[in-house]
């Protein structure tokens, strides 16, 4: 159930051989916009992310300890519930 953007994102980023954790992300760890399952993904640490803009992915595979916590939770994802 991969989405052509992971698979396309994943080909240009990050030609694994270990599969990352699916995203379940519903905010852009970087600009905070509202992202789904359509959306491209990012794969950091072995966990993927669902961004909103190629942009976006650049800077989080930059520096993702500015948006991710140690555990790998996208630190605006603290009170989507
Ligand atoms: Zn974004």
């Amino acid at each position: 159930m991969l989405s052509n953007a992971f698979l396309t994102l994943a080909l240009l980023a990050a030609p694994a051989a270990e599969k990352a954790k699916p995203a379940t992300n519903t905010k852009d760890p970087v600009c905070n916009m509202t992202v789904d399952a359509k959306s491209m993904t990012a794969e950091v640490r072995g966990q993927a992310y669902r961004m909103c803009s190629k942009h976006c992915v650049e800077s989080l595979q930059k520096d993702p300890d500015k948006y991710l916590n140690k555990d790998g939770t996208p630190k605006n994802a603290a009170k989507a519930k």
